[in-house]
């Protein structure tokens, strides 16, 4: 039996909520982290409608894409679509957990590489790096006890660098500390200063592991007084961000890339731009509302770029240099559930999870 409170560790161990944007609502909106769950419902938009499939689904959790929450509600009168579909989860105890733009933040198993994998594409890189995510520990450690020290602060998490981990530098060096009359040192004696072999451990630590690595080393360090600093870097993330880039297996003309991206998208209509592209050899991504990145794409040599609410002015921002394709909010992230779907079965094979039938696009086309 799961607990909600493991299925949100599923999902942040992958997409971890600090990476959510400000103005987001990602994570558990309504229910309780300690309550067991055993069916769920995965959609794009909790709407009331998937509250009543859940409902005669049985399922218990509605884990979706987009928070059916993104400010405070003043009121609980069923004024609006948000109250209705909240107010029904909370009656017929139904939980909703989102995971949005901390899932598009993320190079691996994002919603964007999903996108590029059911393009057939190679994600290579983010298009535009995240900052500041990342912390250095510098940890003074006695000689003897360095490995252990190392040892705990991997297990915690910290040492990944791109597809290296276990990544620490140490100098040797000489530490010295005079303990008082309260201390209880592990070496050494009260009001006498002792001089230790000891070395600087280095290792990067992404901000939302501090707590739990700063924890580790502690119980590691032999010292009742654990000397540390913690560093802020302005380091940029080659995992976190927003949008990736692609490389094309082959080059591809603009009429085939575009048949090609209607094809394997399932999308009736794809929005372009004209332009001077003749081949498509390099390919930038991002699911949902993407013309943030047009300027990102174009600079990183994107040849297109696929997005959605794409706007009439943005569409002169391509210059007529890039091919600028909007293929629909909901059509370009509708594989996010089948994402959602290999998320928990990775971890939790036995756990019962039903793609909702609920099509919450609320933009219909006249063909
Ligand atoms: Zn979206």
């Amino acid at each position: 039996m799961l607990r909600i409170h493991e299925i949100i560790a599923c999902f942040e161990a992958i997409a971890p909520s600090r990476l959510q944007e400000s103005y987001d609502n990602s994570g558990l909106i309504v229910g309780d982290v300690n309550r067991e769950v055993h069916r769920a419902l995965l959609c794009l938009d909790s709407t009331e409608a998937v509250v009543d499939e859940a409902i005669a689904k049985g399922c218990d959790i509605i884990v979706a894409h987009h928070p059916i929450v993104f400010g405070g509600l003043k009121r609980f009168t069923g004024g609006d679509y948000v109250q209705r579909a909240v107010m029904k989860a909370i009656k017929n105890d139904i939980a909703i957990y989102a995971c949005h733009t901390n899932l598009d933040n993320v190079l691996r198993s994002g919603v964007n590489e999903r996108i590029a994998k059911q393009l057939g594409f190679a994600v290579s890189s983010v298009l535009r790096p995240a900052a500041a995510l990342l912390m250095k520990l510098a940890v003074y450690v006695p000689n003897d006890h360095v490995d252990a020290v190392r040892d705990a602060l991997f297990a915690a998490g910290a040492g990944s660098i791109g597809n290296y981990d276990e990544c620490a530098f140490s100098t040797p060096g000489l530490g010295t500390f005079r303990p008082n009359a309260l201390a209880n040192p592990t070496l050494g004696v009260s009001g006498v200063r002792e001089m230790v072999q000891e070395q600087r451990v280095e290792v990067l630590v992404p901000i939302w592991l501090k707590a739990q690595v700063g924890r580790a080393m502690v119980a590691a360090h032999p010292y009742e007084e654990v000397a540390h600093d913690w560093i802020a870097l302005d380091n940029v993330s080659s995992e976190y961000g927003a949008g990736v880039l692609c490389k094309l297996p082959k080059p591809m003309s603009q009429l085939d890339f575009l048949q090609h991206i209607k094809l394997e998208m399932g999308v009736d209509v794809v929005k372009f731009t004209r332009c001077d592209v003749r081949e498509v050899n390099t390919v930038a991504i991002c699911g949902g509302a993407g013309s943030f990145l047009i300027g990102d794409a174009m600079r990183a040599g994107a040849d297109a770029f696929i997005t959605s609410d794409v706007k009439y002015h943005e569409f002169f921002d391509a210059e007529e240099k890039l091919l600028l394709c909007d293929i629909g909010h909901y059509e370009s992230e509708k594989y996010t559930i089948d994402l959602f779907s290999d998320i928990l079965s990775s971890k939790f094979p036995k756990f019962a999870t039903i793609f909702a039938e609920t099509i919450t696009n609320p933009i219909d086309y006249l063909t």
